[in-house]
């Protein structure tokens, strides 16, 4: 599918579910946040991959709210992977992947990304509510797995993140691992935490001025670096301090059933009303494709309602 702009629209996230274990500062309002939704039933989320398959989607990443939390999902996850040998990805937590890793292997996910800030105890409670514990014994069994991926995503906070960049970014020189730092968006309920804590992404590479850079994932809004003699890269995402909207190739779809066509944009489109009529429901597709925003404005104040964890990162 190409968009108005003539961009080629190949990746699709799906978010399976609002619930999550963790509470995390930036994603979740503390002060409560309503899961307002009727989730799509497996019949419906499996409706829309197929639809996005016929329209030429490569990779489908399923997302959350935390999608190890959706009732049922191993099961369905492994129906969709048998739809198409595409890259089927999924971000998580990590911290059920003790129990799940193997088996998400084995249904056919191919790439993993597991959210790690920090490897502090006590910081990572602070931010999660969860334990560091579990999110390290999930990315342990996520590495034993053998994805053909493994990635930690390691969001960037003023005064939390500065201690923790190198032993982060050490990972990689033990393990075939990314791990991409990615700057704070101030999105939903937490906007108001999330600016007051905003780090620029400069600060990975003056604090270690060490690293390299190395190779650079077309249609990724990644730019990769490497330690010396490291198996795997650092990678750094800056939706902030750099737009990089003319190369995006992605759509969103919430738990809800709405295709959010921008991150960074309020614009949705409803599928609800025809989940059932596959060619409506492949016509809506395009449609949301097509009315897709040039670029976002986060950097001049523009606000989006939906929590992160209302729309899956
Ligand atoms: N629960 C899963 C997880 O945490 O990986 C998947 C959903 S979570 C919303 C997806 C990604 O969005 C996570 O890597 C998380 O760190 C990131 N994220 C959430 N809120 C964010 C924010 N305000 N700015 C930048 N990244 C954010
Ligand atoms: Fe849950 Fe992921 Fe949001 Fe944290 S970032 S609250 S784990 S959805």
């Amino acid at each position: 599918m190409l968009d108005k702009f003539n961009r080629k629209i190949t990746y699709a996230r799906i978010s399976l579910t609002e619930k999550c274990n963790l509470k995390c500062k930036y994603c979740m309002p503390q002060n409560g946040c309503k899961i307002h939704i009727n989730e799509l039933s497996d019949k419906e989320v499996e409706n829309i991959v197929k639809a996005l398959l016929d329209e030429g989607i490569e990779k489908i990443r399923f997302t959350g709210g935390e999608p190890l939390m959706r009732k049922n999902v191993l099961p369905l996850l492994k129906r969709i992977c048998s739809f198409a040998p595409i890259d089927w990805a999924i971000t998580t937590n990590g911290t059920t992947l003790k129990h799940d890793a193997l088996t998400l292997k084995k249904a056919g996910i191919k790439h993993i990304n597991i959210s790690l800030d920090t490897l502090d105890d006590e910081d990572y409670n602070t931010l999660t509510g969860g334990s560091l514990k579990s999110a390290l014994d999930g990315l342990e069994s996520a590495l034993d797995a053998g994805f053909e991926t493994t990635r930690i995503n390691a969001v960037l906070m003023r005064g939390i993140s500065e201690k923790q960049i190198e032993s982060l970014a050490k990972f990689t020189l033990k393990h075939n691992v990314d791990v991409r730092f990615i700057e704070l968006m101030p999105i939903g309920g937490c906007a108001k935490w999330s600016k007051e804590y905003l780090l620029k992404a400069d600060k990975v590479l003056e604090i270690m001025p060490e690293l390299k850079i190395s190779t650079q994932d077309t249609n990724a809004p990644a730019k990769y670096y490497k330690l010396p003699d490291a198996k795997g890269r650092v990678g750094i995402i800056t939706p902030m301090s750099c737009n990089f909207c003319s190369d995006c190739n992605r759509i969103r779809i919430t738990a809800d059933g709405k295709i959010k066509p921008c991150l960074h944009s309020d614009i949705e489109v409803n599928l609800t009303d025809v989940l059932h009529n596959y060619d409506l429901l492949r016509k809506r597709i395009k449609y949301a494709v097509n009315i897709k925003p040039e670029r976002h404005y986060l950097n001049e104040n523009q606000f989006i309602m939906r929590n992160m964890s209302q729309i899956g990162g």
